[in-house]
């Protein structure tokens, strides 16, 4: 019998249009299963986020990996980012064009001395790693998705005790090629340490990099809990006039989440909790 773990997953900030509803829900929920699947035998906080985005990513519904937005050049560039509380590791790319799973290189960058490699750079990094590569206008899905902030996170929990947070984006509709948002960068779309919880953002990228936002949850999280720190930091939004949602774990894995934006697709599971999703905070009142 192992201890308690927790897994939250989500895809997006945004407005989503009815007829899209569902399959959010049933692709956060199919997130929260395959970190489930790790997480419920002893597997690891990390390997339960990486499955999980993996999941996210190879999902046209969800801006990030297959049907991420193109950017002014018309081409798909990711950012994805890794962090284990634990250890304070950290992983990620940016600006990263032709790979289908961009968490996988980020996890690939976990133990590596930079903490984030851009473009060309980080391309060629996958291919040392054996990544899965394809042609950049393979990317683009028949039916991309909307132009709303749509990046997908996951923050996990191990009956070890462990925090993992990550993220994956597609980054916002039409921006100027090169451009990196909040998603690659520690303190700002993620942040994990064992001894305070995990968080990961979706949302206007500059406006979360101006505010530091991941950082300053973290700050709120030991005082106030892993619920009322997310509720307390998405208002800051207001200062860039920006929309942002959040999905965190405590430090004992307890969730939260908070959101300004009118959706935010959710998912979570705990050892004393089966798996649920919602769309917006409104329909959750129990976390
Ligand atoms: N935060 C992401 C970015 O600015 C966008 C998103 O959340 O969809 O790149």
């Amino acid at each position: 019998m192992h201890e308690a773990w927790s897994i939250i997953v989500h895809g997006g900030a945004k407005t989503i249009p009815p007829e899209r509803q569902a399959d959010h829900r049933r692709g956060c929920l199919a997130a929260v299963a395959a970190g489930q699947a790790i997480l419920e035998p002893g597997g690891r906080a990390v390997d339960a986020v990486i499955a999980a985005i993996r999941v996210l990513e190879d999902d046209a519904t969800f801006n990030a990996g297959y049907g991420s937005v193109v950017n002014a050049d018309g081409v798909v560039e990711c950012d994805a980012a890794l962090m284990d509380g634990a250890s304070l590791d950290v992983g990620a790319v940016a600006a990263l064009q032709g790979v289908r799973n961009p968490i996988a290189v980020a996890a690939h960058m976990l133990r590596e001395p930079p903490v984030l490699l851009v473009g060309e750079g980080a391309w060629r990094f996958a291919l040392e790693m054996g990544c899965d590569l394809c042609d950049p206008a393979a990317l683009v899905a028949p039916e991309p998705v909307d132009a709303g902030c749509d990046t997908v996170g996951c923050v996990a929990y191990d009956s070890g005790g462990n925090v993992a947070s990550g993220t994956s984006t597609g980054g916002l509709k039409g921006v100027r090629a090169g451009r990196v948002g909040d998603s690659a960068l520690p303190g700002c779309g993620l942040y994990a340490d064992n001894g305070l919880g995990g968080v990961s953002f979706s949302g206007d990228g500059e406006g979360i990099i101006r505010l530091a936002l991941a950082a300053r949850l973290m700050r709120e999280i030991e005082t106030l809990g892993a619920d009322a720190a997310a509720r307390k930091v998405i208002p800051l939004m207001e200062r860039v006039n920006g929309e942002a949602g959040c999905i965190v774990l405590g430090a004992g894995g307890e969730p939260g989440f908070a959101h300004n934006s009118h959706h935010f697709a959710v998912a979570l599971a705990a050892s004393q909790r089966p798996a649920q999703a919602f769309l917006s905070r409104s329909e959750c009142s129990d976390v």
